[in-house]
């Protein structure tokens, strides 16, 4: 099945009851069963069913299901944002006294939840550059795992996964490997077949694709052994084989914490992400030609994967497919330009996300980054007179021209 196929027939459920082409919107918080044997038996997995929209939701599973089919795992755990799939995704494996190594170029609030993880006792140590040479002086006996965003947001560095995975899997003691993919989406590559482990999204930004619902998702690979030794919370879970981790998550950390997704913002996902295949090719196209206009100016400087200046370009060609994603950043020269450039668009909205169908644009230092250090900043690839663009799928000649005019006006 090619990509847009796969994204409407895969996972994809007639509802049974009705014969709805999509799952209905489910919007209820309990189950009622026909006996206290019936409630019992799916309280305790012995039957299928729903009890509580916490635990389980017919709109959420069927979203869970499909986002599943997409990357090739062996389960999914939908979560109410983005920011709780990469949360419950680590509190999954890690306690007091483990560490974790991440990319410093992480998004804003990924780094300062890395902070909160401190005061759990769980350290986390910065590789500036996921690459094996990096990797190997930050791991101790202790490194339960590594994390990392595929394409980092907002520095647009490009993760070599195979590479990585096979450096972090063919060790004696191997790690599990996180991968963050909000920014490529399965579009761009499937990151189970690049080794990652288990692969979080903020599904709130491209899978969504309207810019309408928060939301998150959790998929396992299946692949990963949890040696008891190493991860004695998993000995309770041992009995589900490879399905291990995912019974973890969702009998434990993920229902305890009660992250869930809302069964609305479900349905919202499933809509969206029908047609998220032909939204990345034009937000692809789209960005990669707005790239190129920067490129052609003299009076700013456009970051973008890529393109062929990048250092980015050649990964892109191989893991990418070409393709580098819809963000770009691009600097001024100053805050006081980047701020009167921001000001002078007309059709690019300024907020502060991505993957919305309408360009949108941020200046991350005054914002997403506002509780980040200097140091944290330019590990980030941000700096005084950055601009992020969340490229939308309007048309690129208009796109072109605002930006055109804006540059000149920003110059005055
Ligand atoms: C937005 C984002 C998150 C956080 O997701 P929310 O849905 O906003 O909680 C995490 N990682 C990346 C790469 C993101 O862009």
């Amino acid at each position: 099945m090619g990509f847009n196929t796969r994204l409407l027939h895969e996972g994809a459920a007639i509802d049974k009851g009705t014969g709805a082409t999509v799952t209905p919107v489910y919007q209820v918080s309990a189950f009622a069963h026909g006996s206290a044997e019936q409630l019992e038996a799916v309280f305790s997995n012995k039957a299928p069913g729903f009890a509580y929209t916490r635990i389980g939701n017919p709109t959420v599973s069927q979203f869970e299901q499909r986002m599943n089919a997409l990357e090739g795992g062996i389960g999914a755990v939908a979560c109410s944002s983005g920011m709780a799939a990469v949360t419950l995704s680590l509190l999954n494996i890690l306690s007091a006294g483990d560490e974790l190594i991440a990319s410093s170029a992480l998004f804003g609030g990924t780094i300062d939840l890395f902070g909160d993880l401190e005061a759990l006792g769980i350290k986390v140590r910065f590789a500036e550059h996921i690459t094996p040479d990096e990797l190997a002086p930050l791991i101790t006996d202790k490194t339960k795992a590594v994390f990392t965003e595929l394409i980092g947001n907002p520095r647009l560095d490009v993760v070599d996964l195979k590479t990585v995975s096979v450096f972090l899997h063919d060790r004696k003691t191997p790690i599990p490997f996180i991968v963050d993919s909000t920014t490529a989406t399965p579009y761009l590559v499937r990151s189970f077949e690049q080794g990652a482990d288990i692969v979080v999204h903020s599904t709130s930004k491209y899978i969504n694709g309207g810019g309408n619902s928060i939301s998150g998702v959790i998929i396992d690979s299946g692949n990963f052994n949890w040696d008891t030794l190493r991860y004695p919370a998993f000995e309770k879970y041992r009995r589900f084989g490879k399905f291990a981790y995912l019974a973890k998550l969702r009998n434990g950390i993920w229902r305890n914490i009660g992250a869930c997704l809302s069964p609305q913002n479900a349905f919202m996902n499933i809509v969206g992400m029908e047609t998220l295949g032909l939204r990345m090719e034009r937000l692809c196209e789209n960005a990669l030609a707005l790239a190129k206009f920067f490129e052609s100016r003299d009076d700013i400087e456009v970051n973008y994967p890529a393109l062929e200046g990048s250092a980015y370009h050649e990964l892109s060609e191989r893991l990418l497919g070409g393709r580098g994603g819809a963000i770009l950043t691009i600097r001024a020269g100053s805050r006081e330009r980047a701020f009167k450039l921001i000001n002078s668009l007309k059709y690019a909205l300024i907020a502060t996300n991505i993957g919305d169908v309408r360009t949108l644009v941020i200046h991350p230092a005054s914002t997403i980054y506002l509780h980040s250090t200097e140091e944290q900043m330019h590990s980030a690839g941000v700096y005084e007179d950055s601009i992020r663009i969340s490229i939308g799928i309007e048309d690129i000649g208009d796109l072109i021209e605002d930006f055109s005019q804006a540059l000149d006006r920003s110059e005055e």
